[in-house]
């Protein structure tokens, strides 16, 4: 198999592209895909601060180690979920990483935030781990970014997240989802920092590759937790859609943001008021998070 760019031999075949690509000619396909999306959604300028958020995984780092490379000036959140090994572990991939590369990482846990981690957290709601956590992680990402004055964060999002999201938002035709489901999510709100995905024009097996190219060292293990999700199932049944028809994760994403998604859009915009107990945004007067922290408060 040749390199589609310089006729070298290829180390990996993107079908999707009906290409192959060399390291270097990969290396450089994959960088000028992100940038693509940054300029498409104009998700950020160089002379902006981003807040790119790792959980210690191939994608999270891949994303930062290019904005690093592209000179962008970046800071990565790490949020301590307090799962077990999986979070010393993943912390301790982030923490190399931005020693290695002398870049800032600001640390935050859930646990301090809430009053339990994670594991904890499902026991006390009896609700599936990924809900509290979820909407810790949004809470924590926005609030990281007030304190610390980022107008943006981004995440690690791959075009096989985005396609098993929104085929799980289709499932179930949840349109609030769909009217959300974005590259780049403004800020509709002075407390409210933008949210940007750069990675989802590519899929994870191009993440995975360029870690490794990249010599990244990252946390290979899911979140225990991600074990038997429905996101799961939904990845494998578009997965096996991708190998009998090349591009089927593309067209199905793509199709979304460029045909349908306004559609979904709503008319009137929601209106957002600030916590009376913290200051985030909330559509009613104690945001969800003040609520989980004080259910967790009461069972202990
Ligand atoms: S899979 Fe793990 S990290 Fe992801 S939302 Fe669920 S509990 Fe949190
Ligand atoms: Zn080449
Ligand atoms: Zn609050």
């Amino acid at each position: 198999m040749k390199c589609t760019k310089c006729g070298d031999t290829a180390i990996l075949e993107l079908r999707r592209h009906n290409a192959a690509f060399c390291t270097p000619d990969f290396l450089t396909f994959f960088r000028r895909q992100v940038a693509a999306a940054v300029r498409k959604h104009r998700m950020f300028t160089r002379d902006e601060r981003v807040l790119v958020a790792v959980s210690g995984g191939k994608d999270s780092l891949a994303l930062w180690d290019v904005l690093i490379e592209e000179s962008y000036q970046t800071s990565g959140l790490y949020l301590d979920l307090g799962i077990h090994d999986y979070s010393v572990e993943s912390k301790a991939k982030c923490e190399a990483f931005a020693a290695a590369r002398g870049v800032p990482l600001i640390v935050s846990s859930v646990a301090e935030a809430v009053g339990a981690p994670v594991p904890v957290m499902q026991k006390v709601t009896r609700r599936p781990a990924c809900s509290g956590c979820g909407l810790s992680k949004r809470y924590l990402m926005n609030k990281a970014a007030l304190d610390h004055g980022f107008p943006v964060v981004a995440t690690g999002h791959n075009l096989d997240d985005e396609a098993a999201t929104l085929l799980g938002s289709v499932m179930q035709w949840q349109t609030d989802a769909l009217s959300r489901q974005s590259p780049a999510l403004p800020s509709t709100h002075r407390r409210l920092a933008r949210r940007v995905k750069p990675l989802y024009r590519l899929s994870e097996r191009e993440t995975a590759a360029y870690a490794f190219l990249r010599k990244i060292d990252y946390i290979v293990e899911e979140c225990p937790f991600a074990r038997g999700a429905t996101s799961i199932a939904h990845k494998e049944i578009l997965s096996r859609m991708e190998a009998v028809s090349p591009g089927a994760k593309h067209n199905f994403l793509f199709g979304f943001l460029e045909k349908a998604r306004a559609a979904f859009e709503r008319s009137e915009t929601v209106r957002l008021e600030e916590c009376e107990r913290c200051g985030q945004v909330t559509t009613g007067t104690i945001c969800a998070f003040c609520r989980l922290a004080d259910e967790v408060k009461r069972s202990s």
